[in-house]
């Protein structure tokens, strides 16, 4: 038998200790939680399927698919229910990369350091030609660019074209830290909620001159890449290369912003260290002869493409879902282990636990792990509008809901938790945290924002629902690892993640368990939607930013 042990949790954070004090916390279930999590992980394991045998995992490709079926099958071996694949419309062809081979052949001979942008078609086998260099004007209209690329037509042709001037990538004299001091993430945990204030104001109507701007405009960057892209396809340059303007190798490479291979010419972000060489030799008026070889391939069945689910079936209240999860999906330069196949381990891991602990959830525990991610937030925008509505318009299952934990911010340590919802639903998340401090978990926040953005945790913000975000040590992701060749295995930091899984199997236990639903801001508390997602907008094109975006400048890619 088991015996079932409860404390007071006894907190002091201001204003919220009358909820808090209620709170019943099932301390038995916790030990084996942390038991079960620390001397029985799987994490590394299903890491490893996840990146060195299924990675990358691009939206709409093979292997993202692949995978997905992989989880199902691992999840059903562990004693989950339900595995299924969810479809929603990608509306875009998959895309992957099998070959990338790339040298310089005079005046000198070395392999250079490329990734292939991607939906950005192939060579056609081995291509030799000259290398040549491009600039672009500063904020140009599209008369002003017109005219610029006009006068280059005999320049690229047959020619690898080198598009902008190398970035130069100054020395870090000061590293950013690795973790957070404890401080700061109490004074965090601590700060007002962010959001719009309590009063839900109406945004002022623009006045119709702000509506109709002047003409004409600088081009965007996006329209600035369509011109230039139609341009060299149109005289016949052999590889566009981009530069990708960062230190030590890192290259980011995203995608051409059409999503059409037909709209672009092979293209590849260089890494700074190769551009700047072969920029330089040109700058000298020395001829450069460079060798690509790129093979890539596009899937039309990518059209269609899946959320992976799972469940831990609820018993008295299995009508009513916790959910947790990240996105499966990655970029293609490195094998997406930091983003995000370890925030997939880690939730796959959390439900693991909580099976191998042989707890019976009163509400269902559902594990979503998503695509489309990288592309805008697609698979669970798709899967909130399908299954939930939003609050405005709510299905059944939105009254249902009691909370979505999601995790993707690299390998570091969950610090603590954002949730959704107001000051009683933080104090609950805190008292089921609380056990947890001497793994650094130090409490959870509230957030009044419906902002969609960052990760997928703001599709259920959005709709309305109690989305639960992780704040997260850095380690390297913003430095190192995050959308870049370098995303691989070897940067998990397996305590850390170990560690994040026990603190979110808890946390997902305890609101499967408590008596009530977390608690929801009512239909007139409820903080109203960004102007700018009413009604829904169209799936954006950029890739979402980390918590801590590293400098910007100089990705190298279309996109950006
Ligand atoms: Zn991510």
């Amino acid at each position: 038998m088991r015996k079932a042990s409860y404390f007071i949790a006894a907190l002091v954070v201001g204003g919220v200790v009358a909820v808090a004090a209620q709170e019943r916390i099932d301390q038995d279930v916790f030990w084996k939680i942390r038991q079960e999590g620390t001397n029985n992980s799987k994490i590394l394991s299903t890491l490893h399927m996840l990146t060195d045998v299924y990675g990358p995992r691009l939206t709409g490709s093979p292997n993202l698919k692949a995978a997905g079926e992989w989880a199902i099958e691992q999840m059903h071996t562990w004693g989950l229910k339900g595995g299924r694949l969810e479809p929603w419309d990608f509306a875009r062809s998959g895309w992957t990369n099998e070959r990338l081979a790339a040298h310089i052949v005079s005046p000198v001979k070395d392999a250079l350091v490329a990734e292939a942008l991607a939906w950005t078609p192939g060579t056609n086998g081995i291509v030799r030609a000259q290398a040549v260099q491009l600039t672009l004007p500063q904020r140009p209209t599209r008369d002003v660019l017109t005219t610029h690329l006009e006068a280059l037509k005999d320049v690229v042709k047959e020619k690898f074209v080198l598009v902008g001037v190398p970035q130069t990538v100054l020395v870090t004299f000061n590293a950013p830290a690795l973790r957070r001091e404890d401080a700061d993430v109490v004074t965090q945990l601590n700060a007002a909620p962010a959001g719009p204030p309590q009063q839900n104001q109406q945004p002022q109507a623009q006045s119709p001159q702000e509506q109709t701007p002047a003409e004409p405009r600088p081009l965007t960057n996006n329209q600035i890449q369509e011109q230039l892209n139609q341009f060299l396809l149109a005289n016949g340059a052999v590889v566009r290369i981009n530069d990708a303007g960062r230190d030590h190798g890192q290259i980011r490479a995203f995608n051409n912003a059409a999503y059409d291979v037909a709209k672009a010419p092979p293209t590849v972000v260089m890494r700074n260290e190769d551009y700047g060489r072969i920029w330089r030799l040109l700058t000298d008026k020395r001829s450069v002869e460079l060798e690509f070889d790129i093979v890539n391939r596009t899937h039309p069945e990518g059209r269609t493409s899946y959320n992976v689910i799972a469940e831990i079936p609820g018993s008295d209240k299995a009508d009513e879902v916790v959910m947790l999860g990240g996105h499966l999906d990655s970029w293609h330069a490195g094998t997406g282990a930091t983003d995000n196949a370890i925030g997939c381990a880690v939730m796959m891991e959390a439900a693991r636990i909580l099976v191998a602990t042989g707890v019976q959830p009163r509400r269902t525990i559902r594990v979503a792990l998503w695509s489309g991610e990288e592309q805008g937030l697609l698979g669970s925008q798709a899967y909130v509008k399908e299954h939930f509505g939003t609050a405005e318009d709510p299905k059944p299952a939105h009254e249902k809901f009691a909370g979505y934990f999601n995790i993707d911010n690299g390998t570091g340590r969950t610090r603590g938790m954002t949730v959704f919802g107001p000051p009683a639903a933080g104090a609950i998340l805190r008292a089921a945290l609380e056990p947890f401090k001497d793994l650094g978990v130090l409490g959870a926040t509230t957030t009044r924002s419906r902002q969609r953005g960052g990760t997928d945790h703001t599709s259920f913000n959005e709709a309305g629902l109690p989305g639960i975000g992780m704040l997260q040590d850095p380690i390297q992701y913003a430095s190192h690892s995050w959308h870049t060749n370098l995303d691989t295995y070897e940067r998990i930091v397996e305590d850390d993640v170990k560690k994040s899984a026990i603190a979110i199997a808890a946390a997902v236990y305890h609101l499967a368990m408590r008596d009530e639903r977390l608690p929801r801001f009512s239909k007139e508390e409820m903080p109203r939607r960004p102007q700018s997602q009413q009604p829904q907008t169209p799936p954006a094109a950029a890739p979402a930013q980390p918590p801590q975006t590293p400098s910007t400048t100089a990705t190298g890619a279309a996109s950006r």
